[in-house]
């Protein structure tokens, strides 16, 4: 059938059944596919050779050093990496719910529970880069985060619930289960493409990467502004799913790119009217112009709004 036609049969790829399309980027197709060995399912992210420069292609083998090294819930892991004349294919850990993005287009916005139950898997994530590895990201967004589902019913009662009378035996629950769109669905989330990634900072030294004592000051401090780029866009993540839009837009990218620069957002009326004023508090702490003040991963934790305590199903009931 047609789907059948767009799936390409790569020389080199052997042991990997494609299955499906899951996404397309500049340079790269990702697919389902099945591992033929242990018949899992896998991503694998395709990766045109040809079109890329010398430069991209350092970046791409620098982009596999890098995952290959990444061991935590937070982040797709990188099974294996297999390079032919013509491409890169990454095999990839699969997310099948897709993209956080979709979900946030689905359901309009997410309850502050649901959003922080989100953030807090990315920010998880974050923390290991920067503080386990020396890793900052450089591209955290709603494209790159992606989510394992999870099976959520909810129940829909036929009749409103009434009081038993004198003499009622209790009554088989005639409810119907449908899929959850209250709140659940979203497992495990994942931050994917590590393709803008860069290590900053040495963790075997705990210093910035280069000589310890001959390290010029500008070195020292990219590796403190370029963690903050993260936090940034963590900010900005968690504006969006608070509300289902982003602090900064513009259809011009020059006016968008003025109000980034001056840092001008607001908590849009009605929008933001009912969400809450601790919430609206740490995105102020993360969307902060000045990278000296803004929040490090530290500071996000340690935030009133983190520690309220989310009542969102994580596992299968
Ligand atoms: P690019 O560098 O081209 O942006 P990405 O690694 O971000 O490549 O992948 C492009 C898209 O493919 C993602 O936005 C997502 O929709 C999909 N995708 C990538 N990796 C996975 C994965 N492991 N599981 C499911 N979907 C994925
Ligand atoms: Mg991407």
């Amino acid at each position: 059938d047609s789907l059948a036609n767009e799936i390409p049969n790569y020389t080199g790829l052997v042991n990997y059944q494609l299955v499906e399309k899951l996404g397309d980027g500049a340079f790269s197709n990702v697919y389902k596919a099945i591992d033929k060995e242990t018949n899992r399912m896998v991503a694998v992210k395709v990766v045109r050779k040809l079109e890329l420069s010398q430069t991209q292609k350092a970046s791409v083998l620098k982009e596999v050093q890098l995952m290959r090294t990444i061991q935590h819930p937070s982040i797709v892991k990188l099974y294996r990496f297999i390079e032919t004349n013509e491409h890169y294919f990454l095999i990839l850990e699969i997310c099948e719910g897709g993209e956080l993005f979709h979900r946030i287009v689905r359901l309009t916005y997410f309850s502050e529970d649901l959003s922080r139950h989100c953030i807090r898997q990315v920010a998880e994530g974050i923390r290991y880069l920067h503080e386990e590895k020396g890793i900052v990201h450089r591209d955290i967004k709603p494209e790159n985060l992606l989510f394992e589902p999870i099976p959520f019913m909810e129940r829909v009662s036929p009749l409103p619930p009434q009081q038993p009378e004198d003499g009622d035996e209790p009554k088989e629950d005639e409810g119907e289960f449908v899929e959850g769109l209250g709140g659940g669905g979203i497992g495990q989330v994942k931050i994917a493409d590590f393709g803008l990634s860069k290590v900053v900072w040495d963790q075997s030294t705990r210093t910035p990467c280069g000589t310890v004592g001959y390290t010029a000051p500008e070195i020292v401090r990219d590796e403190r502004y370029s963690k903050s780029v993260d936090m940034w866009a963590l900010g900005c993540v968690l504006y969006t799913l608070l509300c289902g839009f982003p602090p900064f837009y513009d259809e011009s990218i020059q006016v968008l790119t003025e109000k980034v620069a001056k840092g001008q957002y607001t908590f849009l009326s009605p929008w933001w009217d009912t969400i809450s004023e601790s919430a609206k508090d740490l995105i102020s702490h993360l969307l902060c112009i000045d990278p000296n003040e803004r929040y490090t991963i530290e500071q996000f934790f340690e935030h009133p709004w983190m520690k309220e305590t989310t009542k969102v199903a994580t596992t299968q009931e």
